[in-house]
């Protein structure tokens, strides 16, 4: 049925703007979805009154309208709106009811949704999946308008107007020469209360179903990272689900540690294989490393193996492993080991103290603050 854009608003065709508007007023009040629940008719009335207004409203779409009709809309690519984009409508309404009516339709939006749509969980991984990239199968509950109040939370979806608030969603009261209003506490701003509670979901007005997905985590992801995956969040009444939000968290690792893109690793060496010098095969995260130590390797001396830390997820580019040495020496010495050691220094003559020669002449300076 095509009705015309001045029947479906009930006004005169040479009707002014403002006329136009205090009729679309009227009607999108009257057909609004919230106080006709179920209603399919009202609804459908509700987009063509919200499709009428958007053209008559608009004077430049109202004349080609006028001379030929909504083919010569359709023809500047005008289409309406879409059939399924409750979203769309409730958005132009907003926009032309302004704030002022924002609230309280809000108000009345929420009980459309009773809960958020986007759901996030948290998935924990190790620091090896970190950087490898895995699977996860992940399972977890969402929810689902209950089925026999049809998410009203009322007993077999009967609502009734609020006593409270007849309806409106506020409540109003007069302070000396102002008028003071608020969401009505009684039904939280929706003008309507059940008669009584639904007995399946306890008037929540939703259940909850489980569900199991796997999803791809990409290599280089960190603590904090947040992966959607569309359309796996709650479900609205409407039958649209919203998104599910992964966050990630890294477990630390015992020997392994992120910095940025790069990863830490400490190789605790012998002081004798840092003194000798030594080619050694140490275990990193990426396989095994030969690591080449000169004679007389320092402690906490670090060698970099250039992308071989974990992948930027946004940039791609791979950061650095960094070793550092910790140069271990022996808590206990045998009485063998002790004159090895003596013998060992020894051999060096001065240079086992290398102290003496920068400290000299410390030592007389020194000696000159006391002597005065
Ligand atoms: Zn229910
Ligand atoms: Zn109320």
């Amino acid at each position: 049925m095509d009705l015309d854009y001045y029947e479906i608003l009930e006004v005169d065709r040479n009707a002014s703007f403002e006329e136009i508007k205090r009729a679309y007023r009227k009607l999108a009040l009257k057909y609004h979805p919230d106080r006709n629940p179920g209603d399919r008719e009202a609804e459908e009335r509700f987009k063509m009154i919200n499709e009428a207004y958007q053209v008559l409203s608009d004077e430049k779409k109202r004349a080609v309208y006028d001379r030929y009709g909504k083919a010569g809309l359709e023809n500047q690519g005008f289409r309406g709106f879409d059939k399924s984009s409750y979203d769309d409508i409730m958005d132009f309404f907003e926009q032309v009811f302004g704030s002022a009516f924002r609230e309280g339709f809000e108000g009345r939006r929420r009980k459309e949704r009773r809960y958020p749509l986007d759901l996030t969980v948290e998935v924990e991984i190790t620091f090896q999946e970190a950087l490898f990239g895995t699977k996860k199968e992940i399972e977890y509950n969402y929810k689902v308008p209950c089925q026999s109040c049809r998410g009203t939370g009322a007993k077999d979806g009967v609502l009734q107007t609020c006593p409270e608030c007849h309806g409106g969603g506020q409540i109003y009261y007069r302070q000396g020469f102002m008028t003071f209003s608020q969401t009505c506490p009684v039904c939280n701003g929706q003008g309507e209360v059940a008669q009584e509670r639904c007995p399946q979901c306890y008037g929540y007005g939703y259940t909850t179903e489980r569900e199991t997905i796997t999803i791809e985590i990409p290599e280089g992801v960190d603590s904090d990272d947040r992966i959607r995956v569309s359309g796996k969040g709650n479900r609205a009444p409407s039958g649209e689900r919203g998104d599910l939000y992964i966050d990630i968290y890294v477990r630390e690792d015992d020997h392994f540690v992120r910095h940025g893109d790069d990863i830490y690793m400490e190789v605790p060496v012998f002081f004798t294989q840092a003194a000798l010098g030594e080619r050694i095969t140490i275990p990193t995260p990426r396989g095994e490393r030969e690591l080449e130590l000169k004679v007389g390797t320092g402690d906490k001396e670090q060698f970099r193996f250039k992308g071989e830390g974990f992948t930027n997820v946004r940039t791609g580019r791979r950061g650095d492993l960094i070793v550092q040495v910790r140069v271990v020496y022996p808590k206990k010495l045998t009485e063998e080991q002790r004159e090895l050691l003596k013998k060992l220094e020894e051999s060096f003559g001065i240079e086992s103290r290398p102290y003496t020669d920068k400290f000299s002449s410390l030592f007389q300076k020194i000696k000159g603050w006391f002597s005065k």
